[in-house]
């Protein structure tokens, strides 16, 4: 098999590494890599003057996404925060409520329940790295009421184990949100990530595996709630000539400027996950002999997008790895520290097991840019290899 076709075609084209060569060589973790497209559709932007919240590309970008997702409604959004903020909106989760929600994830999937007023209660992971369904499962029985909502995270564009954790849901009246901010394109039984949930979000922000610079999207099969997300989206607005309001809402939408850059990241998306896979493929590979390294894994019947390869050390000390991968001009992370660890969330209720702390102590997130060239990841796994 040729799985490094895409590393040539990559090192023979003129674009090769052009975020490498503004960025002084330094290889990081995810930065964007544009198609060749997105300046193209920017100029028809700027000739229609369309520079708004609304325009022919929004509606595109939407369009697009909804034609690769499969999901029936979709709403362009400011940011993936926006987007899940929206959803809890429209939901009427406010003060009071209880939102469940992974444990082992980035903030901007939590603040949302903040923003609501409501009372954020934390799940760990299994080893799935994602949701434990069985501490879902504990936790709905112990709490002293039944929570409104839980919003998943399917952490580095990798499943949870998402049937089970709907199933749950069903069984208990309980919203379910997908926070698939890192996963779009990752499926499920042919089914992708996002399109599961009630509603499900994806963002745009300028690490993830596409990106508009910044950006959102909400997404569900209910057209009702798109329809009132985009009203609350537009500072909720009531249909009269003049501005007339009964409720409040915000300014969540996305620009058409950056609109026409996810139409044309859109285009490549596919390419883009491709790449992200071969390239956990060819860590994987060249690390298989290090006994000490474990990968996240990929549940059954999934297939993910690799959006960052991740790994856990039993011995060695990631810290140790990653200064010594900095000395090389080369950016790695530790893995998300979760939730419940965060002094913002001291005295929040937590359902824990261990798992994602010791992930967070022992693991750390590799670079994975799609415009990557072969050598420079030999690079980082030769250095990997000198210190295990
Ligand atoms: C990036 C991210 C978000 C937030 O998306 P923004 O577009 O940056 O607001 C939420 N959750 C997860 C898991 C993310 O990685």
């Amino acid at each position: 098999m040729d799985r490094l076709s895409l590393f040539k075609k990559t090192n023979s084209s003129k674009e090769v590494n052009a975020s490498r060569e503004i960025s002084n060589n330094r290889l990081f973790l995810s930065p964007p890599h544009m198609s060749g497209n997105e300046q193209k559709y920017i100029t028809e932007v700027f000739k229609s003057n369309y520079i708004a919240p609304l325009g022919e590309f929004v509606n595109r970008f939407e369009e697009s996404i909804k034609n690769y997702t499969g999901t029936r409604y979709t709403l362009a959004t400011s940011s993936g925060t926006a987007a899940i903020h929206l959803a809890l909106r429209v939901l009427g989760i406010g003060k009071n409520d209880i939102v469940l929600a992974s444990t082992f994830t980035f903030i901007g999937s939590i603040v949302p329940i903040l923003y609501q007023n409501a009372t954020p209660v934390f799940i760990d992971s299994d080893e799935s790295w994602n949701l434990s369904p069985k501490l879902f499962k504990k936790a709905i029985q112990e709490l002293p009421k039944k929570p409104k909502a839980l919003i998943v995270t399917h952490l580095y564009g990798q499943m949870a184990k998402i049937d089970e954790i709907v199933q749950i849901c069903k069984e208990n009246g309980i919203y379910l949100i997908e926070d698939a901010a890192e996963s779009l394109g990752a499926t499920y039984k042919d089914k992708h990530s996002g399109t599961f949930g009630d509603l499900g979000i994806y963002s745009f922000n300028g690490n993830k595996i596409i990106t508009t610079s910044g950006g959102g999207m909400l997404v569900s099969d209910n057209e009702e709630w798109i329809k009132r997300a985009k009203f609350y989206a537009t500072q909720a607005r009531e249909p009269f000539l003049h501005y007339e309001h009964k409720e409040y809402g915000y300014n969540y939408r996305m620009s058409n400027i950056l609109a026409a850059v996810g139409v044309a990241q859109m285009e490549v998306l596919d390419d883009r996950i491709k790449k992200a896979r071969e390239i956990f493929e060819f860590y994987k590979n060249e690390l298989s002999n290090i006994k000490e390294i474990k990968f996240m894994p990929e549940i059954e019947n999934s297939k993910g997008n690799r959006w960052l390869t991740t790994l856990t050390f039993e011995k060695t000390d990631p810290l140790k790895v990653i200064n010594k991968l900095e000395k090389i001009n080369v950016e790695s992370r530790p893995l998300w520290k979760s939730m419940h660890l965060q002094p913002l969330f001291k005295d929040t209720l937590h359902f824990s097991n261990g798992v994602s702390e010791k992930l967070f102590q022992t693991g750390i997130c590799l670079p994975s840019p799609t415009d990557v060239s072969l050598e420079e990841l030999k690079k980082v796994t030769r250095t990997i290899k000198q210190i295990c």
